[in-house]
């Protein structure tokens, strides 16, 4: 492998921050091109009035040693909380501000270019040009770099692949179309007083309708009591995926109503299309790498479809990609 200059990376989502955060630190050019406004893609933070929701993931899981050893450092910064520990009894730890804290402090320090969507991807004899759609019918933009990390969930990975006519080997490309994810249909509630949910403010269900239900201000990311995060069970979200949005939440905050002490004042829904992997690239292969790598092509790609469906996962995939890209094996 020649010496890497410059990478470009599509997501500023954990795997692609932690990504460029280790390629940076050796002098390697990263480029981050990611279509939301803001950083952590799947951690995301939504404001209704005067109160914060978690609107994504939850907390982060730290089973990792490396993983956890980050997150001690961040706890040190004062950028997340413990929250409570989950059944292996690791810690579990939420964003001081909300789960978009760390994204928000990391890609504030790289090079990202928000707000525009990678439509376009050319390799050739001087790496890759990716072209990108900004939002509000700005001029589309180039940029060339030596690799290219891709850190979409993995279907639209393919799909972006697929219409730039960059061809993976067939074998390659089969095991990657195994990787599926669930939906999530997510409210997020304000209501007239205390959710009244137990300590710490977490219920993790088996329901048929709902998955969680969470209490932002219990969390201690919400200045404001009774703003509740609740999302679906996967079986629900695809019988209500394409009902109308009054019609999704309002069967979700009835099934909520048992659980919580206080009446709704406000509530909004989002969709989440790829929320957690199913099926992971390392499923039945323990020992693959948990990163996609193609040297022919200087590709890579990374994420929690290669690793697991924790942050943490997605989280560690980015950062193995980028010491492989670093020093190749
Ligand atoms: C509802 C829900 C609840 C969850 N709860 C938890 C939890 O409690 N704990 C936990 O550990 N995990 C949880 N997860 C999973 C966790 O959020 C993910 O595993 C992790 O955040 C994935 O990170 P990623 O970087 O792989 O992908 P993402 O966060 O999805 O980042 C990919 C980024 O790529 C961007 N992108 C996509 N296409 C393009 C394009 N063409 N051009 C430019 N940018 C593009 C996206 O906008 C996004 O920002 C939850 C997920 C959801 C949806």
């Amino acid at each position: 492998m020649t010496e890497v200059e410059s990478c470009i990376i599509v997501g500023a989502g954990i795997a692609g921050l932690l990504a460029a955060q280790r390629l940076m630190r050796y002098d390697i050019k990263v480029t981050l091109i990611e279509k939301s406004r803001g950083y952590g893609g799947r951690m995301a933070v939504k404001t209704i009035g005067d109160s914060t929701f978690d609107a994504g993931a939850q907390f982060m899981t730290t089973r990792d040693l490396i993983f956890r050893e980050r997150v001690e450092s961040w706890l040190a910064q004062g950028e997340v909380l413990p929250w409570y520990p989950g059944p292996l009894r690791n810690m579990r730890y939420v964003g001081s501000h909300g789960m978009t804290t760390v994204p928000n402090r990391i890609g504030k320090s790289l090079d990202v270019r928000l707000s525009e969507r990678v439509t376009k991807l050319r390799f050739g004899k001087k790496g890759w040009t990716v072209t990108t759609e900004p939002h509000g019918g700005k001029e589309k933009q180039t940029y060339h770099g030596d690799w290219l990390i891709l850190t979409p969930p993995v279907p639209q990975c393919l799909q972006l692949l697929g219409d730039s006519k960059i061809e993976l080997d067939y074998d390659e490309e089969e095991e990657l179309k195994k990787i599926t994810y669930m939906r999530c249909l997510t409210v997020m509630a304000q209501l007239n007083g205390p959710s009244g949910l137990p300590n710490p403010g977490a219920m993790d269900l088996n329901h048929d309708v709902l998955r969680w239900i969470g209490d932002n201000h219990m969390k201690g990311i919400c200045k404001t009591p009774g703003a509740i995060t609740i999302h679906s069970s996967p079986k629900f979200a695809e019988a209500y995926w394409d009902r109308p949005e009054e019609e999704r939440i309002q069967a979700m905050l009835t099934a909520a109503k048992p659980f919580i002490k206080a009446e709704v004042v406000e509530a909004t829904g989002h969709r989440w299309r790829y929320s957690d992997p199913i099926r992971i690239y390392k499923e039945k292969h323990p020992f693959r790498k948990p990163y996609f790598i193609d040297e022919s092509l200087n590709l890579g790609m990374a994420g929690d479809g290669f690793n697991g469906p924790r942050i943490e996962a997605a989280g560690l995939s980015g950062m193995e990609l980028a010491s492989t890209i670093i020093s190749p094996l």
